[in-house]
């Protein structure tokens, strides 16, 4: 059993705390805990969508499997343009479609009619496009230098037989689905789903539909855990709201890692009178608290339960979901097999000033904006308190200023993490 209880004398309120972990350090030693799933299972490739491919998948063919046209236009030989005066007159002796190819050989003289994603006929090895020929009749004019090869598509553009074209460990995005189907493939297989386990912990907190007494809060971190996690398409277990006692926590403890891989906790992670969630995992598994060098977020409780990883995160729900997206999401990523589990991070200028003490690095929350001009900025979405919800809701980014940082002037570049890309 691993144990790093901190020194609890500094309080939440400074910033510089000696005891603190930068977080590099917690990613490290969360990363070096994971131990990748191994269990795989064959899905149906729409089902495939973010599941995580378990093998490296090699194309059985060509793909394109033929040579086609790129444009609509005419099917010649290269060889048949021959012309004194710079002009070539051609007959038209068929067309050839999409999935209805011409397959006659053609002779001196003639094209063929043909429309993208036709296949080339016999023979034929250039296009020119419609937009530049002449037709009258049966025939067709066209300028010598017209006809180009590079309106043809070969066998192999987008990958040849044999070709590695997806490899193992990769997160399957909506094209995947579209190259798996085109190399005629039914089935893939997948990583098996995480099961993750949660519960919030709290006497003051009440479900939906039951009256607030003095001090009591409705319990909003299961439902943003419970978005969170089905973006991540993970098998969820919610355990509910967990009374601040010793035995309803070990309780839980019990349930959740019976049948889940990572259990996830949500306040009661400090040092408080009423703060059971290290002191139980201790008793039960293994335990690491660390206080992590970052605002907000800074309690996190990381350790072993039976065989499941445990995270316990800390109440505030806008340290819940900073601690989630930084270190829990890259681990689960990391555990169902991801190779790569990196957060898409940019510099972006800063629309107007923000303060900030030195000491933790700040995960505040931004709004990216484009202005009139075409040019991509951010700004604070105001107050920054970590019970402050709404400043999530109202943010489409967080603006990461670093450990030693004291804020950051109107036009800085500052890192920015965009919550979603294209969906
Ligand atoms: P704790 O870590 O239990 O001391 O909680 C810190 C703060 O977060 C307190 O103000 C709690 O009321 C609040 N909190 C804890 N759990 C939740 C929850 N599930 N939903 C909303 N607020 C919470
Ligand atoms: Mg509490």
């Amino acid at each position: 059993m691993s144990q790093e209880f901190i020194n609890p004398d500094p309080s939440c309120e400074d910033d510089f705390d000696p005891n603190s972990m930068p977080v590099d350090a917690a990613l490290q030693r969360i990363a070096q805990a994971v131990r990748p799933l191994r269990h795989v299972e064959s899905v149906a490739i729409r089902g495939a969508l973010g599941r995580v491919l378990a093998g490296d998948v090699a194309a059985p063919f060509d793909v394109p499997p033929h040579r086609n046209s790129a444009r609509d236009g005419y099917a010649l030989a290269q060889q048949s343009i021959v012309s004194d005066d710079g002009v070539i007159t051609l007959t038209v002796v068929g067309t050839s479609w999409a999935g209805k190819p011409y397959t006659d050989p053609l002779s001196a003289g003639e094209c063929v009619r043909i429309m993208t994603g036709a296949a080339m006929p016999p023979g034929t090895d250039v296009v020119v496009m419609q937009e530049h020929v002449e037709v009258e009749d049966n025939r067709i004019r066209f300028n010598a230098n017209s006809p180009t090869a590079s309106h043809v598509r070969y066998p192999g553009e987008d990958f040849h037989a044999g070709d590695v074209v997806l490899t193992a460990g990769k997160l399957l995005r909506p094209a995947d689905l579209g190259v798996l189907a085109s190399m005629g493939l039914a089935e893939v297989k997948v990583m098996r789903r995480l099961r993750v386990a949660f519960f919030s912990t709290g006497d003051e907190l009440k479900m939906i539909g039951e009256p607030l007494g003095l001090g009591d809060i409705y319990d909003s971190n299961r439902y943003c855990l419970h978005g969170m996690l089905r973006r991540l398409g993970v098998e969820m277990i919610d355990l509910g709201v967990i009374p601040d006692t010793r035995d309803e926590v070990r309780r839980a403890f019990t349930e959740a890692s019976e049948e889940a891989d990572v259990v996830i906790s949500t306040g009661g992670a400090s040092v408080g009178e009423a703060d059971y969630i290290a002191e139980v995992l201790e008793e039960m598994g293994s335990v690491n608290f660390w206080k992590i060098s970052m605002k907000p977020g800074r309690p996190l409780t990381f350790g072993h339960l039976g065989d499941a990883l445990f995270f316990g995160l800390p109440g505030n729900p806008v340290s819940v979901m900073v601690t989630f997206y930084q270190f829990v999401q890259p681990a689960l990523r990391q555990m169902r097999g991801e190779s790569s589990t990196f957060a898409n991070r940019m510099r972006v200028p800063l629309a107007s000033a923000i303060k900030k003490q030195p000491g933790r690095v700040e995960f505040q929350r931004g709004l990216l904006s484009v202005d009139s001009t075409g040019q991509t900025h951010v700004t604070s979405t105001g107050a920054q308190g970590s019970h402050i919800l709404n400043s999530m809701s109202n943010a489409n980014c967080f603006i990461i200023l670093p450990l030693e940082s004291t804020g950051a002037e109107a036009g800085e570049l500052v890192e920015v993490e965009p919550f979603e890309g294209l969906v």
